[in-house]
């Protein structure tokens, strides 16, 4: 057995929570969570963590050089850098409007990443 000590990011208040791993890695408890959602983070934390992505992406013929842009649901965290990688390849054609879909399925993770700004 062992544990991990882990802040929840699912709302602004961060409770502490407190982690109990078998010795498979499999989650035997949490505690500290105020609610549900604290727990399904922890929980999701250990086992498979994701995160949002946030970054820029190349616009041509547009009033901007770049625009904003950000999975539009977690990705896995271990795919972060490579995705990072594929965003950097991408190149635009002006208009974009929030909300296009700039890259689908990310690396066949079944997320799409979207603008977060017109350009
Ligand atoms: S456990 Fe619940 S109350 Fe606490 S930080 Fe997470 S979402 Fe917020």
């Amino acid at each position: 057995m062992k544990t991990k000590d882990l802040i929840c990011v699912s709302c602004p208040i961060g409770c502490a929570v407190t982690v109990t791993l078998n010795d498979n890695g499999e989650v035997v408890s949490v505690t500290g969570n105020t609610c549900k959602r604290g727990d399904s983070y922890a929980r999701q934390e250990c086992t498979h963590p994701e995160r949002m992505l946030t970054s820029t992406v190349k616009v041509s013929g547009g009033r901007l050089p770049v625009v904003p842009v950000k999975s539009a649901k977690p990705v896995p965290k271990e795919l972060l850098l490579s995705c990072m990688k594929e965003i950097n390849k991408v190149q635009v054609q002006a208009p974009v409007h929030i909300g296009d879909v700039v890259l689908s399925n990310i690396l066949n993770t079944g997320v799409d990443i979207v603008a977060t700004n017109n350009a």
